[in-house]
């Protein structure tokens, strides 16, 4: 008899697993192992369906670092068990936590899909139905014997991104993530379309490695016309600051004032590692382009490419967790770990 497939539904918290309290109205977590009476179409699927619950559930909002590192290590110790993960996770900060697990998962060969919902399972127009069960879907989707998608991705609506290639941008629509930079994965309509070129296959015979290090001394400073003096050089100075990424104007600009790049130019000199990535949602930075940009090549402002700020900043987390060289950081940076950057 073949074995069915099993998946471990991972229930961080977020709209998807709320359901409206009967007396109060606001909205409050289900027991999740009721999730079969909830939806009861699953248990047509014929999958093996295991479930896990953070406890506390949690609006991502409160979402961590060290929650990202108890999530890739819930994984690693069911990795042989499952022939798939499925997290369900907020959907604010989901971009953040999907970026980060694929730096945490090293070598991975089976599918982690994060998805959520906009409303709440017992709203009439719920979308976390759907979204959940396409997930499941895509999850147990082989191509030949091997996993369609051995990568961690998101699944909303109707499409499945690259995890750390997406950004949340829309707060309302049901719609709710893009990945401007990189196809999507999949397109799901009354067919799953994998779109297999843009698919990232595993390296055979390299086992799961996973990564328990983060480290949180990095920040994000976006700039805008009038940024005062006094608050870059507060953000710049920040004790034991390790890196910082920069967002920048269009193709990687910043303005070429002298006590602008001065005070960058002492903050790397003194070992900071800054990284440019572009505000704009689609595009890539360009260093050199203009001159507002080369003046920041000179310092040794270094680029992000495409990269989103949700992939640059847990990237950095991840690889100043791992690396105390600072070079070794900066060559890291500087190439495609996951599938996060396309240099151009
Ligand atoms: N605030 C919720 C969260 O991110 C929104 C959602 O689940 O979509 O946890």
């Amino acid at each position: 008899m073949v074995k069915p497939v099993s998946l471990l539904i991972i229930y961080t918290g977020g709209t998807i697993g709320m359901k409206h309290d009967s007396g109060t109205g606001t909205l409050v977590p289900f027991p999740f192992d009721n999730i079969l009476d909830e939806i009861p179409e699953l248990r047509k699927s014929g999958f093996r369906l295991n479930s896990c619950t953070f406890s506390p559930l949690l609006d991502s909002s409160n979402i961590s670092p060290d929650l990202w590192i108890e999530l890739a290590k819930i994984i690693g110790e069911n990795y042989d068990r499952y022939d798939g993960f499925i997290v369900l996770h907020g959907t604010d900060t989901m971009a953040f936590s999907a970026s980060a697990l694929s730096f945490l998962l090293e070598n991975l060969a089976k599918p982690v899909i994060f998805t959520g919902s906009q409303l709440p399972l017992d709203s009439l127009r719920t979308d976390a139905k759907e979204n959940l069960i396409t997930t499941i879907e895509i999850a147990a989707s082989l191509r030949g014997n091997k996993p369609a998608v051995p990568e961690v991705a998101l699944f909303f609506q109707n499409k499945l991104f690259r995890g750390n290639r997406t950004i949340k941008h829309n707060a309302e629509d049901f719609k709710a993530f893009q990945s401007y930079n990189y196809p999507p994965l999949a397109e799901c309509g009354v067919h799953l379309r994998f779109n297999y070129p843009a698919i990232n296959l595993p390296q055979s015979g390299k086992e799961l490695k996973v990564h328990t290090k983060l480290d949180t001394h990095v920040t994000i400073l976006r700039l805008y016309p009038g940024i005062r003096q006094e608050v870059i050089s507060t953000m710049l100075n920040v004790k034991g600051l390790r890196a910082l990424v920069l967002e920048t104007f269009g193709a990687g600009n910043a303005p070429n004032e002298s006590w602008f790049l001065g005070e960058f130019e002492k903050a790397i000199n003194a070992g900071l590692i800054v990284v440019s990535v572009t505000q704009c949602a689609e595009g890539r930075v360009e260093m050199g382009m203009y001159e507002t940009s080369r003046e920041l090549d000179k310092i040794g402002v270094v680029s992000g490419y495409d990269i989103t700020t949700e992939a640059a900043i847990t990237k950095l987390m991840y690889l100043l967790g791992k690396y105390t060289d600072r070079n070794k950081v900066l060559e890291e940076m500087n190439r495609s770990l996951r599938g996060e950057i396309n240099k151009g």
